[in-house]
């Protein structure tokens, strides 16, 4: 197979996999390009044959209830985020020799000569709020700047806004890198690596593997997490240019090259003229929304690649004391009765679980859901000390009582046997009887949520609901 690097779009024959946003925008910039471009997708209710019609109107072949058969004359297939790698429509791909590359390879391959550089962000966790911190940063330092990659503006769309902007903040997937083989970005950084998405990716090493792949070509800085030895590994593993450093950030004091915390203060001692004997205060652990421990990390995280950028520490401080994080991020709902509600849905995995429950104590837990072939023993074992009771809720409940049952024997658990959307009013009512005065209550799931609910949005929504409802009953 080759590159997928493509000279020329003019009169090439380009399949589309998928009529979502991001194969939308990819199918017109495309064939503005001169590719005649077909996008194909399994789907074929009213809503696709609408977006079809208006794709038609521009010159755009579409296939509706067929994503598996390759077009005839096919020269490239541009995959979009979310279809798996032994889709049947790549397999045939393969089969004919045919290059298959994502959205972000697009944009990639058609920035202008004095695009903007990226700073590149991957994980399993953070990745939205550092990507958004980073920005966020950018922006106090006067850059124009945008946050993008699995978020916002689709990136084709921004790259060829060609001049409007100084320097991108992309967040980028595993999914995203793994089709992405010419991507090099100014500096990137990998937040953390735990399992996740396993079943897209085959195995651990190939989901680190595509991971890894963000570091490669970087010419400025490699960001690596120093608490996550994984992500140094794929920096040392990287093929990066001349001259590019590795850079640690850690939530304890900073050796040379790495970022950490000291007394409660963001400190560099990377980005300084002699890192060996100087160090550059950042921002204090307050300017930091919220200042929950993986939160930290993640604007070390974010400070890094600013700082490899040239960004001054005082916008370092005010980018991160302007930053909101995203709704359902550790986010604080009420206090009611002296017990505080925090609202932690994104958690949809045992990794950001684990992160949030870190940062409370003690706490009564409100986990459960679709637990996406995950198992618990390890979140239980490392947050046992702090948990007050646990209230379960949803499909996989009963994966997440086992794990409590041979590590955490002594905490009470409400199993309330229930899937049914109604069951957040329940669990929230049980889970203020459970709490003590100056305890917090969390929903974590730790779990997706689609077995109960339309996303984790609606799920935490449905968390902030009971709450209020809740604090009505008591006021
Ligand atoms: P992503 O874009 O990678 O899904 P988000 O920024 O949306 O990440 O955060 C998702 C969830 O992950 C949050 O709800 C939070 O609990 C958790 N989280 C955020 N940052 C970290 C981190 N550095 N380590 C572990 N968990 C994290």
């Amino acid at each position: 197979m080759g590159s997928g690097q493509v000279t020329s779009w003019q009169g090439k024959n380009i399949t589309v996999a998928g009529l979502g946003v991001s194969g939308i925008s990819a199918a017109r910039a495309l064939a503005g390009f001169g590719a005649s471009v077909t996008v194909v997708d399994g789907g074929d209710n009213e809503g696709h044959r609408a977006r079809a019609a208006e794709l038609e109107a521009a010159g755009i072949a579409v296939r509706l209830a067929d994503a598996e058969t390759l077009p005839e004359g096919t020269d490239l297939v541009v995959t979009s985020p979310g279809w798996k790698p032994d889709s049947p429509l790549f397999a045939a791909a393969a089969k004919a020799g045919v290059d298959v590359v994502g959205d972000v390879e697009i944009a990639w391959q058609l920035r202008g000569e004095n695009a903007a550089p990226w700073l590149a962000i991957t994980g399993t966790n953070g990745k939205t709020t550092t990507t958004q911190m980073l920005a966020s940063i950018l922006k106090a330092a006067g850059l124009r700047t945008a946050a993008v990659g699995n978020i916002g503006t689709p990136i084709i769309d921004v790259v060829l806004q060609e001049g409007a902007y100084d320097v991108l903040a992309v967040e980028l997937s595993s999914y995203q890198l793994h089709w992405a083989p010419s991507l090099r970005a100014h500096s990137a950084a990998v937040l953390n690596l735990a399992p996740d998405h396993l079943d897209w990716h085959g195995s651990m090493e190939a989901y680190a593997a595509d991971k890894g792949r963000i570091y490669e070509g970087n010419t400025v800085a490699c960001v690596y997490n120093v608490a996550d030895r994984a992500t140094e590994d794929l920096v040392v593993q990287a093929d990066v240019e001349e001259g590019c450093r590795a850079i640690g950030f850690t939530l304890g004091a900073p050796g040379p090259s790495m970022l950490g915390v000291v007394d409660g203060i963001l400190i560099d001692r990377a980005f300084v003229a002699d890192r060996h004997k100087n160090a550059q205060e950042l921002a204090q652990v307050e300017d930091v929304n919220p200042p929950a421990p993986h939160n930290i990390a993640n604007a070390l995280a974010a400070a890094a690649l600013a700082r490899a950028f040239g960004v001054e520490p005082r916008a370092v401080r005010d980018g991160l004391r302007n930053f909101r994080p995203d709704a359902h991020r550790v986010a604080y709902v009420d206090e009611v009765a002296s017990v505080t509600y925090i609202d932690d849905s994104k958690a949809t995995n045992t990794h950001a679980a684990e992160a949030s429950l870190a940062a409370f104590e003690p706490v009564v837990w409100i986990a459960g859901g679709l637990a996406k072939g995950a198992t618990f023993d390890e979140l239980v074992r490392k947050s046992a000390k702090r948990l007050r009771a646990v209230v379960l809720i949803g499909a996989d409940r009963a994966l997440i009582a086992e794990a409590l049952a041979r590590h955490a024997p002594e905490v009470p658990v409400t199993d309330l046997d229930r899937t049914d959307t109604g069951a957040m009013l329940a669990a929230v009512r049980e889970a203020a009887r459970l709490a003590e005065p100056g305890d917090t209550v969390l929903l974590a799931p730790a779990c997706a949520s689609m077995d109960m609910f339309a996303n984790y949005n609606k799920r935490g929504d449905a968390f902030a609901d009971a709450v209020r409802e809740l604090a009505a009953e008591s006021a």
